[in-house]
């Protein structure tokens, strides 16, 4: 048995999972296997969408693959890496008996999926020091050992920390985890980073998943389009507890397009631009009077402390600027998270930070 299969949840070793009409490999002229209706809708022209859609597009799977330098059999395509988190949880997690590690501040859903599924959630906060704040990866691995958790999450760059991991920290975790814990590689923010992706370790490591997403960089967060990226075997464990037609036909083909070299090219070129836009940005904030620190970040927003964060946020909001309100995270209790827009978009934003503050009604 390999070292994942190990870890599947016990009660699930023998599940084989639901089996769509769709998965069957016929292929014929007249579909009457799946109760489809013979024609397309009415009142929706141009587009037919009668037939339930392959469960995992094999020209998406492929492009993705291709994208990020994998091969297709580890690519599980899903709704957003929000479906892939909750699968995850759902192979690997007992329900009531299972525990995950996490470093808040950090993405909510670790927890939300966790909390669903009855799995507890241990947290090992980010240390909060000079280089920003940081991921204690040891911590955590202590922890996922000292109480025999079943995963680690590791947010790479960390949402809303910033910080990018570097491959030999998530090496070494994988490492001291083998055959005990999952470690989980979010890199929903990937492309605006300079470290390289965990992907260049999952040869080594089969107890490494990475998740990546067509939802910031890519610009389709509407389609939600997100994959899991691991062993062969961890990806078929996650397919048997996936529903049947996880990814709607529209979706897979608005990503294939989206996927194309011509698009590909535009999608860097506008990561170039956020990239630059996100370093002007943090100096013009990091001279503003009320704000105490912006930190450095590797994906496409700032964290930033302010003297009265509540104030700032109204300030943006009479604006007409939203940005995401921190105070409740831990240790963000004077924190926003702006995420970086287009030159004009971060101009008006820094604009209501700067200018003469309107006049209560
Ligand atoms: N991971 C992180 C760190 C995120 O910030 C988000 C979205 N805010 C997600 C995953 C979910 O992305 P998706 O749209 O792919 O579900």
């Amino acid at each position: 048995m390999s070292t994942v299969s190990a870890l599947l949840r016990s009660d699930l070793r023998d599940f084989a999972g639901y089996r769509s009409a769709r998965s069957d490999t016929l292929d014929g002229e007249i579909w009457l296997n799946a109760n489809e209706s013979p024609w397309a809708n009415a009142g929706v022209p141009g587009i037919d969408l009668r037939r339930y859609p392959s469960p995992q597009p094999d020209n998406l799977r492929d492009a993705l693959a291709r994208l990020y330098n994998v091969t297709p059999a580890q690519i599980l395509l899903g709704r957003g890496s929000d479906e892939g988190i909750d699968l995850l949880l759902r192979a690997f997690c007992m329900p009531g008996r299972d525990r995950i590690v996490i470093a808040p501040p950090v993405f909510g859903m670790y927890a939300v999926c966790a909390r669903l599924h009855a799995a507890e959630v241990i947290d090992v906060p980010l240390i909060d020091g000079p280089t920003g704040l940081n991921a204690d990866v040891d911590g955590m691995v202590d922890a996922a050992l000292a109480q025999n958790a079943r995963f680690l999450f590791l947010c790479s760059p960390g949402n809303p920390s910033g910080e990018a991991l570097t491959m030999a920290a998530i090496a070494a975790a994988a490492v001291r985890l083998r055959g005990r814990a999952i470690v989980v590689v979010d890199e929903a923010y990937a492309e605006f980073s300079d470290k390289a992706s965990a992907t260049g370790l999952l040869a080594a490591h089969d107890n490494l998943a990475v998740l990546r997403t067509l939802s910031k960089a890519h610009a389709l967060a509407a389609a939600r389009i997100g994959c899991v990226i691991g062993s062969v075997e961890m990806i078929g464990a996650l397919r048997r507890c996936q529903a049947p037609y996880p990814v709607p036909q529209p979706c897979v083909d608005a990503a294939c397009d989206a996927l194309s070299v011509s698009a590909l090219a535009v999608t860097r070129e506008r990561v170039r631009e956020i990239c630059s836009e996100r370093t002007r940005v943090a100096q013009a904030m990091a001279g503003l009077p009320g704000v105490r620190r912006v930190y450095d970040s590797q994906g496409n927003f700032l964290l930033v402390r302010f003297d009265d964060a509540g104030a700032a946020f109204h300030r943006l909001l009479q604006a007409g600027v939203v940005v995401r309100d921190m105070r409740t995270q831990p240790q963000l209790g004077d924190a926003l998270r702006i995420t970086i827009g287009s030159a004009d978009q971060n101009a008006r934003m820094l604009a209501a930070l700067t200018g003469p503050t309107a006049v209560a009604a």
